[in-house]
């Protein structure tokens, strides 16, 4: 990076994060993101976030854990946003929880405010208010409280005069939110209860609010250091005080969900996982994704023009995946062509999910199979009779062949045009590797064959021994029988499989089997 302070200076965003969940960043925050072209982030601050950040982004991570090391002091940091602004970039400083709450953002600004720099800055979720409501708190309510202190511990000591007002504060707010507070816990409860507030008092203490790893315990003012010690908790954590920490009781709905804490591999594509990924998340799981698929076009669509020179004479079109549908539209349109040019074959798809997709370019599906697979959609076709009929199938260059061998053997004239090329998986393979060595992952979900080939070919076992060492301990949840099967053929054992063959079955299968085993 270099300085030159000849050029019309850019601007600075202080942004909130929000404290944990990528979710929870405002659409402001969002917004400037999508187009920052240096962004500093903190520690606290998901990096999720930066799949927000165009690839051509500068990322710079400015550290800062509390008591460990810093990436770069307060200073270092003011120095470095004021740099940056002077080559004329827009700089998003990426803050946990909001910039205003124990974050240092007005030391940035005043900075900022010196250079004569530019700045907006744009609040977040802070972490006090998320702890409490992803630990089923509520901070104020009628009946128990109508004041809350946010408050930092980490000057409980150290200073001789510390800023915090603990005798007052004591008594003189309802909840009390304290924020770095772990380490200086048994001091500041013990002033607490010095100064009037009844050792009974609920306490709880939340770490990784709003995160797969939350972990929140409950005690009384006059428990809880020992409570947080044996739970080892520590930073980042934040400490509640008052009676609306008895309201968890019937509140307590984060660490709650079904699949809270589970750790779950996404083997499908990235494009492909969303669903999936929301649906499992939904219902509290942590998603690992390791994409084992990748789509490439094809060198050579020649059949695929031929077939749609003639489409009239087709009597149908079978689509028989969500990205075979993709690719044949998004070389249609590259021919200048559109869903128009489909008019003379009706169109068959495999199942509700590729029913729904065609509808999104304009198509009704004129069949769906009772059964989603290649079989069930052969012979549903048969049934219409296609004796010496035309027949378009536009795939993957690999797939299963039954479906085309089915429709020949009743007389069909197929065609199989690839549309687009698996190649396999690449990258994180380490990652997954150590993961699986270190047993942190629950469950791995397969929504196809190739999934299961390519996440193994990934996993690459040396031997069956060690195959079985790794993967025996893991969960294995597939979407239908030929999944199944692929996955029993590589010696693995199939512990969750959906009755129907959909995403959402599938999710509430795995749902199902993990409220079995808590019972
Ligand atoms: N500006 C931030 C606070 C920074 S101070 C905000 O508004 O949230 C750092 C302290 O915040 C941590 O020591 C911890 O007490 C608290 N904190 C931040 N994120 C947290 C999280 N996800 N869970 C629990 N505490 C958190």
């Amino acid at each position: 990076m270099t300085t030159q302070t000849a050029q019309q200076p850019g601007k600075v965003y202080l942004v909130g994060a929000g404290p944990g969940d990528p979710g929870l960043i405002t659409l402001r925050g969002k917004y400037l993101l999508e187009r920052a072209e240096v962004v500093v982030y903190d520690y606290l601050a998901n990096p999720k976030l930066l799949s927000h950040v165009p690839n051509t982004a500068e990322r710079v991570y400015a550290g800062k854990k509390g008591g460990g090391l810093h990436a770069f002091t307060q200073e270092g940091i003011n120095k470095l946003l004021v740099d940056y602004a002077l080559t004329g970039k827009r700089v998003v400083r990426l803050k946990g929880g909001d910039p205003f709450i124990f974050g240092r953002g007005a030391e940035e600004i005043q900075e900022l405010v010196v250079a004569g720099i530019d700045f907006e800055v744009v609040p977040g979720v802070t972490s006090a208010t998320a702890a409490a409501t992803y630990a089923g708190i509520p901070i104020t309510h009628r009946e128990h409280t109508a004041s809350v202190a946010f408050i930092t511990g980490h000057e409980a000591t150290g200073k001789k005069e510390s800023n915090v007002a603990w005798d007052k504060l004591a008594t003189g707010a309802g909840t009390l939110v304290i924020y770095m507070g772990i380490k200086n816990l048994p001091i500041i409860t013990k002033k607490l209860m010095d100064n009037g507030r009844a050792p009974d008092t609920p306490v709880a203490v939340v770490r990784w609010a709003s995160t797969p790893e939350q972990h929140s315990v409950e005690g009384t003012l006059a428990t809880i250091t020992e409570v947080v010690k044996k739970a080892d908790i520590k930073p980042p954590a934040l400490v509640i005080v008052g009676d609306v920490v008895k309201l968890r009781n019937t509140i307590d709905w984060f660490e709650r969900r079904p699949l809270f804490g589970k750790r779950m591999v996404i083997t499908r594509t990235r494009e492909q996982a969303s669903e999936l990924v929301a649906r499992l998340a939904e219902n509290g799981a942590d998603c690992l994704e390791y994409p084992t698929l990748h789509m490439e076009p094809v060198e050579d669509y020649t059949i695929l023009d031929q077939a749609l020179q003639e489409i009239g004479s087709y009597q149908w079109l079978l689509f028989t995946s969500l990205n075979a549908i993709t690719w044949f539209f998004k070389h249609l349109w590259e021919k200048g062509m559109d869903a128009r040019n489909l008019n003379g074959p009706k169109i068959a798809v495999v199942g509700r999910a590729t029913a729904d997709k065609l509808l999104t370019y304009g198509l009704k599906a004129d069949l769906i199979p009772e059964h989603f697979t290649g079989e069930g959609l052969a012979e549903a076709l048969i049934e219409t009779g296609i004796q010496g009929g035309k027949i378009l199938i536009p795939r993957a260059v690999k797939a299963r062949e039954i479906l085309p061998e089915m429709l020949k053997q009743a007389e069909a004239s197929v065609t199989v045009a690839p549309v687009y090329e698996n190649v396999p998986p690449q990258g994180r393979k380490d990652e997954l590797r150590e993961r699986l060595e270190n047993g942190t992952i629950d469950l791995v979900t397969f929504t196809s064959s190739s999934t299961v080939d390519n996440f193994l070919t990934m996993v690459d076992a040396a031997s069956e021994e060690e195959l079985h060492r790794l993967m025996d301990p893991v969960t294995i949840a597939v979407i239908g029988p030929i999944t199944a099967d692929t996955v029993q053929k590589h010696g693995l054992k199939v512990d969750i499989q959906p009755e129907q063959y959909t995403i959402t079955d599938m999710v509430n299968a795995i749902v199902a089997y993990y409220q079995q085993a808590d019972t």
